[in-house]
């Protein structure tokens, strides 16, 4: 195992983490970021609310930020982390190698748990969303039906009533609906189904979504509501503190832990999780860090 020491490691290649990167490197800090592949941004296929660019993807927002660290001398590993020390400075530690640095930006995303549904694939990012910040807009005056499993669908549904289209039909699992809601939402013109859903209908264009008991569900467009867990593993055995849910990193309003020197952007910590917002934390953090390494 090759030991390597830096100013400042930072774990995800997602917005966050390569701002702070850019930041950092753009000083002259010896910055490593590692990054194991994959994550949230890599998978927007559209991203059109990011100042300053029109239309561009998640992979090729994290593509070009890649090439630009390195541009600025930071070097870029294709590692998984698998832990982090915090004894003396902070050691992090992969299935290759092991890293040692004062400072650890952590940015490591989330994943959603939606149900298995056949045609996923196929429509994912496209008509099949996951985010109201992100693709809300992508479901103005078309024909919605909004699939979870927590109380959670319904109030997303009165929102996206308010803010998108008015033919909306909210599908649940049974057992889910309190008494009063159903006639809350007949109120509001939202259609309610209780089933599980199976396959989403259409070869190239979404017509649909088929429940296991065979029902066919017209729509055009679908926005999921499902639970999600943060890629923290590599964080176990830190003694960091949560949010009131107990998921989410709380953070200063300097994105730092309740580990000192220890920093988390983007859906690791409790706020919104927006590309830009994690470009605007990596960009905060990376000039306090390089303020802190400062000897004045
Ligand atoms: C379908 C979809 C559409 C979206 N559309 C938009 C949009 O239009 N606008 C917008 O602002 N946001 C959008 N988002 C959200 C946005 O992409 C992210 O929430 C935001 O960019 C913050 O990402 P992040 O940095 O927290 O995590 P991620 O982008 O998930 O980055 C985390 C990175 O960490 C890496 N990683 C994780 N664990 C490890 C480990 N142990 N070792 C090494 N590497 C690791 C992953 O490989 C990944 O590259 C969308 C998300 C999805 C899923």
């Amino acid at each position: 195992m090759q030991e390597n020491r830096y100013d400042c490691v930072i774990i995800g290649a997602g917005p966050g983490g390569l701002q702070a990167a850019i930041h950092l490197a753009r000083y002259n800090r010896k910055v490593l970021l590692i990054d194991h592949g994959g994550g949230r941004t890599r998978h927007a296929l559209h991203i059109e609310n990011y100042l300053g660019l029109e239309l561009t993807s998640g992979k090729e927002l994290v593509d070009t930020g890649i090439r630009q660290i390195k541009s600025f001398g930071a070097e870029f590993r294709r590692e998984h982390v698998a832990s982090v020390r915090a004894e003396n400075g902070f050691t992090v530690i992969t299935e290759k190698s092991q890293y040692q640095a004062p400072y650890v930006i952590v940015s490591v995303g989330a994943v959603e748990h939606p149900p298995k549904i056949k045609g996923m694939n196929r429509f994912f990012s496209r008509t099949v969303f996951t985010c109201v910040d992100c693709d809300g807009y992508r479901t103005t005056g078309k024909k919605l039906a909004i699939l979870g499993d927590s109380l959670d669908a319904m109030r997303l549904a009165f929102a996206m009533r308010q803010m998108f289209t008015p033919d909306i039909t909210l599908i649940l699992p049974a057992g889910l609906m309190p008494d009063d809601h159903a006639e809350l939402l007949a109120e509001d013109g939202i259609a309610f189904w209780v089933g599980n859903p199976q396959e989403f209908l259409g070869d190239t264009v979404l017509t649909g979504v088929k429940l296991a008991d065979g029902q066919e569900i017209a729509c055009e467009v679908v926005m999921l509501s499902y639970d999600y867990t943060l890629n923290d593993s590599c964080l176990v055995g830190l003694d960091l503190a949560r949010d009131g849910n107990g998921t989410q990193l709380s953070t200063d309003p300097g994105c730092e832990t309740s580990v000192k020197n220890l920093f988390a952007l983007g859906a690791l910590k409790a706020g919104k999780a927006q590309a830009i917002i994690a470009a605007g934390q990596g960009a905060m953090v990376g000039i306090e860090i390089n303020h802190r390494l400062l000897e004045l």
